[in-house]
């Protein structure tokens, strides 16, 4: 198609206002007048508005679920002194099998140090214990907010 102001051939038009009368222009023209919404660009961003709301339905129907966490457990040093004494191991042959020094293994059943990730997992292998808690988010209330809203009260808010 082309370009009404400069007469460019380009692939895509625009349709602009320009002084008051519609005209199709390319990318650069644009700039020069009013963006016009065609009834085509109209359906465009219907779609492009109920896609989002699905996105957003689907999101938040997982949410609740997927971003349950793993939280260290309030009890890990109790858990692990017991899992320790019930592999009949001392703090420190606790602490050669798993590489670290028994003052480690003294923090943590002191509760005086949380355990890193690794350092946990390391703990959890070796002692064959759990030392998170599954702390699961409450679901997001955009759920029932989007689905109290019509497409048209979202096209109204896109205005
Ligand atoms: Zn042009």
């Amino acid at each position: 198609m082309a370009c009404e102001l400069c007469g460019k051939d380009v692939g895509k038009t625009t349709t602009v206002k320009v002084e008051g009368s519609e005209m199709e222009v390319c990318e650069d023209c644009k700039k020069y007048g009013k963006e016009v919404l065609t009834s085509e660009k109209k359906n465009q961003s219907t779609k492009e508005v109920l896609q989002r709301i699905q996105e957003k339905k689907s999101q938040s129907r997982s949410g609740g679920y997927e971003e349950a966490t793993e939280e260290l457990a309030l009890d890990y040093s109790e858990r692990i002194e017991n899992a320790r004494l019930e592999n009949d191991l001392t703090q420190e042959e606790l602490a050669k099998k798993i590489n670290e020094k028994k003052s480690v293994i003294a923090k943590l059943e002191r509760e005086d140090m949380r355990p890193s990730e690794d350092l946990r997992r390391k703990l959890e292998n070796t002692l064959d214990i759990k030392l998170t808690e599954k702390i699961e988010s409450a679901p997001i209330k955009t759920t029932q907010e989007t689905e109290g809203l019509t497409i048209g009260d979202l096209i109204e808010e896109k205005k």
